[in-house]
């Protein structure tokens, strides 16, 4: 297959050209390729031809007191690959108490050919004890070599200092990755407990029990660990100025810090939660939206590359039904966003909107995520010899970003009504055109597990 007059979406640069596809794979980049006989030509003109999208934090199918997210794999990575990402990384999470194995078996039998996108996991950690060395050494000879844990959420999901400190040793003598949830959970469960006495009608009293202080004070707190035990860490879903100071004088320092931020806290503002009525219910998620200087940082952020990845956190829950929970009291709102479906279309057109080169935006959706989850160069680019994962955007037919016609099965969007001028065209995955003209073709999906490594 021949891709014809793209402009293609390098690492560094961007320039004119074709590709060519042999089997699941790119063959050849190049100006002026001559079409073989009998090749498949897709005519691109007008199009950038971007590296398919790798969004590595995703919620799919994941349980949450009496009930569970609304997209599952097979809806979620359908809206994914419509939105031109072609792999994603889910969370495996392990009932607490339970093995590792019975977690990511269990992701396993959640994905396993339900799979619209190429896939792989993180796994949670929710304990450190005796067996979790043994446990961590199994996931990775079965290609999970990123984790995840939480400093909030104790007694859930969360873990302790001592236990951070210990699974942070065991990262570094593995050459695994740590990602971690970073909000001191004592602080805020303390002020959601007077906030809720107060008022616990009111939304804005979500973001006020969780202040840009709880997440910077667990932020820099992870990293002081993180550079005593001389391990990278890996910052999910980075959201305050703070925090972003904090990552990059750790940088600075030479410390292996990632900064991972999402596209709600680059493009909305905590003002949506004192939306009339219960509106302000669609935007709660954990860490909060911030100020309009947050936002106005991360972005600058992206600039001076202090952040490196921009992924969606992906936790869809219906607004009637599953939301609205939390009516009288904001602690019962289940916290969570979708985005997996609008993450590419979003940020190529505010990003080009704010000057930002086009080879950056690839980066942050798709070449920096693969390189540090260990799919690179598989994943991530477009290069000879890595997987045929393509999307043709089109920058000449704007649309309007709706619930109503949107794929992910949730009942809303935080995105409504917001006007995107890059869209996606055409999606290859491993040389398979998945999507065309902006629909999704099959109904099969051909999805496979991918195992990373170290
Ligand atoms: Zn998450």
């Amino acid at each position: 297959m021949l891709i014809k007059n793209a402009l293609i979406i390098g690492e560094k640069e961007s320039f004119e050209g074709d590709i060519r596809i042999e089997g699941e794979r790119i063959h050849e980049i190049g100006p002026a390729l001559h079409a073989k006989e009998g090749e498949k030509l897709i005519h691109a003109e007008g199009c950038l031809a971007v590296p398919g999208g790798v969004d590595v934090h995703t919620h799919f199918d994941m349980p949450c007191g009496e009930i569970r997210t609304s997209d599952d794999f097979y809806t979620g990575t359908r809206a994914a690959i419509a939105g031109g990402t072609t792999t994603i990384m889910d969370f495996s999470e392990p009932a607490k108490g339970a093995s590792l194995q019975s977690g990511l078996d269990c992701w396993h039998e959640k994905a396993g050919g339900r799979s619209f996108c190429d896939y792989g996991f993180h796994m949670t950690l929710s304990r450190c004890d005796e067996q979790i060395e043994q446990e961590i050494v199994s996931m990775i000879a079965q290609g999970v070599t990123t984790f995840k844990a939480y400093t909030a959420y104790k007694g859930d999901l969360g873990v302790d200092d001592r236990e951070l400190y210990r699974l942070l040793k065991l990262m570094k003598k593995y050459g695994t990755l740590l990602m971690v949830h970073c909000e001191n959970g004592d602080i805020l469960e303390e002020r959601r407990k007077e906030l809720g006495k107060e008022a616990p009608e009111k939304i804005i009293n979500h973001a006020l029990s969780r202040p840009n202080e709880v997440e910077h004070e667990a932020v820099s707190r992870v990293i002081d660990m993180a550079s005593l035990v001389g391990a990278p860490v890996y910052i999910v879903h980075t959201s305050t100025r703070q925090a972003l100071d904090e990552i990059r004088r750790a940088k600075q320092r030479g410390m292996s810090v990632f900064c991972e931020t999402c596209p709600q806290y680059l493009l909305l503002t905590e003002k949506r939660y004192s939306l009339p009525g219960f509106e302000g219910a669609k935007y709660v998620c954990s860490p909060p939206l911030r100020t309009e200087e947050d936002r106005r940082r991360l972005w600058q952020g992206i600039r001076e590359d202090v952040v490196d990845t921009i992924s969606t956190d992906h936790c869809s829950f219906l607004f009637y039904g599953q939301k609205s929970q939390g009516r009288e009291d904001f602690r019962k709102i289940p916290n969570g966003l979708p985005g997996v479906e609008h993450r590419l279309e979003l940020l190529y057109s505010c990003g080009a909107a704010s000057g930002l080169d086009y080879t950056k935006i690839a980066r942050l959706t798709a070449g920096s995520p693969a390189r540090i989850m260990g799919l690179y160069p598989k994943k991530g680019v477009i290069a000879p010899g890595s997987d045929a994962d393509i999307v043709l955007l089109t920058r000449d037919c704007p649309k309007m970003i709706t619930a109503a016609s949107q794929m992910q099965a949730v009942d809303y969007t935080p995105y409504e009504g917001m006007e995107v001028s890059h869209c996606v065209r055409d999606v290859f995955l491993r040389g398979h055109q998945a999507v065309r003209a902006g629909k999704v073709l099959t109904k099969v999906p051909k999805g496979r597990y991918l195992p990373h490594r170290v």
